[in-house]
Order: structure tokens, then sequence, then C-alpha cells
């Protein structure tokens, strides 16, 4: 059995945050039931390489700012690097390491030929202007140039970065090299070598788990009542999604709040307000709950499609759903996670739950490499072939083990790297 003694806690400095704490912890509660060689827990512990930039932008009055940028590339052993760019202020080195190593698991679960990355820009999005948000993605794509790159890490969208983001990194790509390379992110405009069903991909996923969770659990989704706790392109989605499957969808929520309708809301009414304030703010077709009560709602399925760090050991025990789904990364804490499963709650975890996206990505990627272009029906059979083959992997490791579906999923996930860590052997 492999030794996490082998990696001394001084090789985690770097990293140290709640966040990669987080999913340190995780590791560390799977690798003992994953029959791995201490030399692939010595590998995969920390991620590869980072870069740190200093990206100046300046604004509209003028003035210059500089903002910090990262990326986090967690492990090449599958091939190039994936993952998002978010512009929050919360990121910083440790939370695009987390993130990162939960790519490094979403991808080798969903057996896509990636490794993790993640990485992003300090910053609040909601005080830049749109022309801001252009030079500041231009510039931290110019910083990133020698670390990017289509057979070396491919970035796509994240929080608060979307397809007009992608378009601009793809076209500051593009210009330093001489030629078109839409193959250097995903999750851009169909336009200039966009997938369809990409937008859709991650929110139409945790439907796709959500369902065949709920059929092991002897139950359909038809009728089921749901919370999402997320209204953006994670969440939004979801709801739609559940709605159209016949699901009742109870509450939903955003940054302005929750709305609460016990006998289930209009969704297509939801998304036109959204669209047309830029908000749920002022939704009047139900109760306004905050946030906190929503997560504490009675129902048989609870979306978290928000962010990181939602259920946590101050409210866990206060869930009431029968499910939880997470379309967020990392939205429920390692105490949260110890408590939901001694209170008999299944949680079916970020990396296979919202696994969606980044797989619909990799077709993207595949149709660029190819020059050819796949049909809505098409992706849509794929990422449902894809999705019930990780969870039925994961729910059947869960049942021989005895562990979480959480706890499942990142074996199946170190099982599969460890595997090519161990054929490809350490060079030199
Ligand atoms: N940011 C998304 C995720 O966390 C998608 C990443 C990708 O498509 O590469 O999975």
């Amino acid at each position: 059995m492999a030794s996490l003694e082998a990696s001394p806690l001084e090789r985690g400095l770097e990293w140290d945050t709640p966040l990669f704490l987080m999913a340190r912890a995780q590791f560390e509660q799977a690798v003992p039931h994953a029959d791995v060689s201490p030399m692939v827990v010595e590998r995969l512990g920390f991620p590869e390489r980072a870069v740190i930039v200093a990206v100046p932008l300046r604004r509209d009055d003028g003035s210059v700012e500089i903002f910090p940028g990262y990326r986090v590339q967690h492990s090449t052993v599958l091939g190039p690097t994936k993952g998002g760019v978010r512009y929050d202020p919360e990121v910083s080195l440790g939370e695009c390491a987390a993130l990162a190593t939960w790519m490094t698991w979403k991808c080798a679960l969903l057996r896509l030929p990636y490794g993790g990355a993640k990485g992003g820009v300090r910053c609040d999005p909601r005080a830049l202007s749109p022309r801001e948000l252009e030079r500041l993605t231009r510039r931290f794509t110019s910083e990133l140039v020698r670390e990017i790159g289509p057979q070396t890490d491919i970035p796509a969208p994240d929080m608060a970065t979307n397809e007009q983001t992608m378009a601009w990194m793809m076209d500051t790509y593009s210009m330093q090299k001489g030629h078109a390379v839409p193959e250097i992110v995903t999750g851009k405009p169909i336009s200039i070598g966009g997938s369809v069903f990409r937008r859709e991909a991650t929110g139409a996923g945790v439907v796709m788990v959500a369902e065949r969770a709920c059929a092991r659990l002897g139950r359909g989704l038809a009728g089921r009542r749901c919370v999402v706790q997320g209204f953006g392109n994670v969440g939004g989605v979801a709801a739609s999604e559940l709605h159209e499957k016949g699901a009742v969808v109870v509450a939903v929520s955003d940054v302005s709040g929750g709305v609460y309708d016990e006998g289930g809301l209009d969704v297509p009414d939801l998304h036109a307000h959204a669209t047309e304030h830029g908000s749920l703010e002022g939704y009047d077709r139900g109760e306004r709950i905050t946030n906190e009560e929503l997560l504490e709602l009675p129902c048989d399925v609870l979306v978290l499609a928000a962010r990181e760090d939602q259920l946590t050991g101050a409210n866990a025990d206060k869930v009431r759903a029968s499910l939880v789904v997470e379309g967020a990364n990392g939205p429920t804490t390692i105490e949260a996670d110890a408590i939901l499963a001694e209170r008999g709650i299944p949680v079916v975890p970020d990396i296979l739950a919202n696994a969606g996206g980044v797989t619909v990505s990799y077709f993207e990627w595949v149709q660029d490499l190819g020059r050819l272009f796949w049909g809505r029906e098409e992706i849509r059979a794929r990422l449902a072939d894809k999705m019930s083959d990780a969870f039925d992997r994961v729910y059947a490791v869960a049942a021989e083990k005895g562990l979480t579906l959480r706890q499942a999923a990142l074996v199946a996930a170190i099982r599969e790297v460890a595997a090519a860590l161990e054929a490809r052997g350490l060079y030199p």
C-alpha cells in the first residue's frame, strides 16, 4: 500500500490554502483504497508546474493597474493539460492548484487524454468594463504564450469567463503565431471553431448523472423536487434540463439570492427575467429566500452549481435533500462530506457530476484538430455515453469497497493516471 509519509509537508508550502488542503485531504482519503505505488502517490500529490504573472491593465480612465495572474498544470501524464480560466477576487496560486488537481481526476475519470490545469486573474470582473476585460484577457494570454498550446495546455471558460473571453484568447494567440489556431482554447464561439452543445454541456451533464443516480436509488427523475443553487452557465442549464425532464424545480438562486415556490417554479420565465435584468433580482413569482435558506430546503435533489465551500461543517447537518449533485467545483468541504456520509445522503462529486463541460471541450478540440464538425445530437449522445460509463464505474467501485461516491470517483481516477504513470516510468 502507498505511504503518504513519502510526501514531507514542506513540499506543499507553496499551495497552502484551504482549498488545496481540501483537495489534498480528499486525495489522502482515497489513496489507501487505490492500491498504487508510493512513487505514484508522491508524483500526483502536488502540481507539476505553475506560473505567476503580473498583468498590467490600462483602465478606461488612462490609469494603469496590475493584477496577479496564475496558471497551474497539475499532471502531464495522460496528455496536454486542460482546464478553465477564472476571473474572481478569490483567485490564488493555492486555489488554482486545487482546481487543477481536480481537473486531473475529472479528465482521467472520463478517460479523456488530458491532465488537469487551472488559471485565472485575481480581479473583480464586475468592476471592469467590457473593453477593460478584453485588454486584460489579451495581456494575460500574451503573458502565458510560452505555457499554453494546443499540445501542451488548452484553456477554457470558468467563473466569469465565457465564449467572448475564449475568442479574445484565441485571437491573441493566433496573432502571435501568425495563423488561426482554433484548437488553442475550447468553449469559443461556433463561428471560430467552437462546438455546438459546449455551452450547455456542463449543466446537461449534471442532469445526466442526477438521472442515473436517481435510477440507482430506485426512482426516476420525473416528479422529483429539485433545488438548484446557481443560475449561471451550469445551474441555469441544469434547471432547464430538469424542468424539461419533468422534475419540479422548487427553488433556484444566484448572487442576488434565491426564489422558492413549493408548487414548482416556471423555469423559462426565470430565464426570461434573468436575461432581461441580468440576474434574478426583482423576480416576484415566488418567495424570496437567502442562499443559506435555499441549501436547507426539503427536496429530493440539491444541485450545487454556484461556487466552492457551500456545504460546510456549519450547515451540512441541516441539509434536507435525499441526494446532492455537485455542478460547481469543490462546493462540499471535507467536514460536510463526513456529516452527509454519516447521515446517508449520497453526494455525486464534482469530478463526475460537472465533467460534461470538459468532455465536450475534448470533443471541440478533436473537431478542431480534424477540421470537422459534429452535429448536436451526435455530441449529446457521445456525452451521455461517457457520463453514464463514468457513473457506472464509480458506482461499482463504491459498492465493491464500501466507499462514498467521492472516494470511489477519486480511486477510479487515480488508478487511471497511475496505470499511465507506471507504464511510462520515470524519466530519465
Ligand atoms: N472550467 C470547466 C471545469 O471546471 C471546464 C474546463 C474545460 O472545459 O477545459 O470543468
